[in-house]
Formats: structure tokens, C-alpha cells, sequence
């Protein structure tokens, strides 16, 4: 067994999709509402233009509208509002690392990609699942499939088309950053 800690043996695959995807997650979070309130010190000093936040707001109204339109279960929506900046930082992650993997001579993507969503599968009770809809963060089924819906890399790979149920048209995606 590896000793834990030895990333040696990992797969820049696998450490992409789970440590490089968490970092860019945390990373632009000091570029959205939060982030907005502290400097490039680390002090409490709101740097946003008001151009900046509204050009925000926008995306991110468009961000919780998305998931506003999805019901996890038949006559329950997501709270779009609650999760749409945990959503917003979800899609910023998986995208600044696609970017990475793009300059990667051989890259995997199928490797990726399973890694990716092995972080957040889960099986849990219908019960802790309702309780899990009033938090922040999407639920994982959706942190997986919504992200990975919005990136042709993904569609492509696996062959996805109009007509199938992973498939999202360009117009219909939400790009923040
Ligand atoms: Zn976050």
C-alpha cells in the first residue's frame, strides 16, 4: 500500500482532477463576492469596481437561474441562489485546469475525468440528501455532471450530442470566468 502522504505513484491525471481542481476551486473564490471584500493584502478593503460587481451579479443571476431549473427530485428545485457561488467556483476550477491539461503532451482525459468524479461520488439516504440541498454547495451528483456538462473537452470525449441526457448546448452554459 502506498504509505499515505506519497504522492509519487499518483497520476498527474488523478492529482490534476483532485488536488488541482480543489486548488483552483479555493483560488477563485478571491475573485467573487468573498474575495471582493479583501485586498491583494489580505485586509478587509472591498476592491471591486461597481462596473465589476455588476458585471458579476449578472453571471452569477444566470449561475443560480441554471440551477433554480434542475430538480434532484420530481417537485424540488436546487436553491440556485444558495449554491450559485459554490457552482460559480466549481466551474472556475475544472476550467483553469483544463487550460493546464491542454499544454499536457498525452493527457487522459478519460483518466481525468473518472478521477474527477470519483471525489464526489457518494450514496447517502434520501433524508441526508434533502438535508444536504439547503447547503452551499451543490449536491455532489451535480457537482459532477453539472461541470463537467459545460466543457467540450468532456462532451467530446465521450461522444455527447443534442438529444442525450449530458448534453448542453454553448448558449445554454454559464461562463463566469
Ligand atoms: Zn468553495
Amino acid at each position: 500500500m502506498r504509505p499515505l502522504g506519497d504522492l509519487s505513484a499518483v497520476s498527474d491525471e488523478e492529482l490534476y482532477a483532485k488536488l488541482g481542481v480543489t486548488i483552483g476551486h479555493e483560488f477563485s473564490h478571491a475573485f467573487d463576492p468573498t474575495g471582493s471584500q479583501f485586498d491583494n493584502e489580505g485586509n478587509m478593503n472591498f476592491w471591486w469596481t461597481g462596473e465589476d460587481g455588476a458585471a458579476f451579479s449578472e453571471k452569477a443571476e444566470r449561475l443560480a437561474a441554471f440551477y433554480d431549473g434542475i430538480q434532484p427530485w420530481k417537485g424540488v428545485n436546487c436553491p440556485g441562489n444558495i449554491v450559485s457561488g459554490e457552482a460559480c467556483a466549481d466551474l472556475a476550477g475544472m476550467k483553469v485546469i483544463l487550460r493546464i491539461a491542454a499544454q499536457k503532451e498525452g493527457f487522459d482525459y478519460d483518466a481525468f475525468f473518472r478521477a474527477y468524479a470519483d471525489i464526489y461520488m457518494s450514496v447517502m439516504t434520501p433524508e441526508v440528501a434533502r438535508q444536504l440541498l439547503g447547503d452551499q454547495h451543490p449536491l455532489n451528483y451535480l457537482r459532477i455532471n453539472i461541470v463537467l456538462q459545460h466543457f467540450d473537452e468532456f462532451l467530446n470525449l465521450y461522444d455527447i450530442h443534442e438529444g442525450d441526457g449530458m448534453y448542453l448546448a454553448p448558449e445554454d452554459r454559464v461562463d463566469i470566468w
